[in-house]
């Protein structure tokens, strides 16, 4: 593929901290290189509606600390479909765009693949608070979710210890745990419940029933949003999980029982440093493929080091939690 000229640069999905840097590395790397860029405002759906603006240095100074995205993000059904897709493969051709770079979760890159297949130079770069993405160690976003989530385990635990309480804190995953199970260890929770394990109640509440046996002044137990969604699709009462576990933990030990949904304060803030870093990092790496005239990949971040893969291979790979860090978190809560 030919060196591109003119290069877009689109967000999608949920938000992630981290995406504004990204969107900056991009920037700046490309026009380093010679290349002008556009940004697509609201993901797939812009690209649709031709909402490309053109980004200069000045258009992405000040962002490389905030939250969320300039560019908006958005889902999109239409896109999905082949008459979504020709627009946007239309809105590319019109405006001589040689070139594009993704950022989002699973099925932006779904859609990524959908133009590389038509042919459009596309690298993908995983963005997505919920770190699903198997070809890399850390998408952009999760680290600083995992220590705002953290932040508030702490907090909670403050007032936990205070009241002799069991506080049950649901966080973010409907299909992963790695919110949960990162948060829960750093934060010294005494049970991680995650879809990626079948949930024991009755275990949470003998391992409770034994913390406070053995002397403790609380007990946390932080639950990822998509635990039990299948099992207890059925129950009467409470939808959410942490409710469900609540309860359960309440009328099996009798013990006061209080729940958090942490919810979306977990997707905004300032991003970390090192999602700053990796942001920078990936976002130069894209540029650095498309002006190499590779596209049809993805840039990651394995053992600490830039890492790239082709698309159709990254969707077909499989992520599965660390089952150490999983046994690692039971064994030092259970003491
Ligand atoms: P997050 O993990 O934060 O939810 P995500 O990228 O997985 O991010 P989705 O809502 O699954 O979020 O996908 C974002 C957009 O990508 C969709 O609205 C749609 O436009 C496009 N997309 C998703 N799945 C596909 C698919 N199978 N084919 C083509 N495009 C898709």
């Amino acid at each position: 593929m030919p060196r591109p000229a003119r290069i877009g640069v689109l967000t999608s999905g949920g938000d992630a901290p981290g995406m504004n840097a990204a969107i900056r590395a991009v920037v700046r790397s490309a026009l380093s290189e010679g290349i002008r860029v556009f940004g697509v405002e609201r993901g797939f759906q812009g690209l649709i509606q031709g909402a490309l603006v053109e980004l200069t240095s000045r258009s992405v100074a000040d962002i490389i600390h905030r939250g969320g995205t300039i560019l908006r993000s958005a889902r999109s059904e239409e896109f999905k479909t082949p008459e979504g897709l020709a627009k946007a493969l239309g809105v590319l051709k019109r405006l001589s765009i040689d070139g594009l770079i993704v950022l989002g979760g699973d099925g932006s890159f779904r859609g990524a693949r959908d133009l590389v297949h038509a042919g459009v130079p596309v690298v993908a770069i995983p963005a997505t608070i919920d770190n699903d993405i198997a070809c890399t160690d850390q998408a952009i976003g999760f680290d600083t979710a995992v220590n705002t989530v953290v932040g508030a385990i702490n907090k909670i635990r403050d007032t936990a210890t205070s009241h002799e309480r069991i506080i049950v804190v649901e966080v973010m995953g409907r299909e992963a745990g790695y919110i949960a199970l990162h948060a829960g260890l750093a934060g010294g929770a005494e049970s991680i419940l995650i879809p990626e394990v079948p949930a024991d109640l009755d275990e949470v509440c003998a391992r409770i029933s034994f913390a406070f046996r053995v002397g403790k002044a609380h007990s946390i137990v932080v639950v990822a949003e998509g635990v039990g969604t299948d099992a207890w699709a059925d129950r009467d009462g409470p939808k959410s999980a942490a409710m469900y576990v609540g309860n359960y933990i309440m009328e099996k030990t009798g013990l006061e029982t209080r729940i958090t949904i942490l919810g979306h304060l977990q997707r905004g803030g300032t991003p970390t440093a090192l999602d700053q870093i990796v942001a920078s990092r990936l976002g130069h790496a894209a540029v650095g493929l498309l002006a190499a005239g590779q596209g049809g990949r993805v840039v990651t971040m394995v053992k600490g080091e830039v890492r790239t893969f082709d698309i159709d291979e990254a969707l077909a790979m499989r992520k599965s939690i660390d089952p150490e860090m999983y046994r690692l978190a039971h064994v030092l809560s259970s003491i």
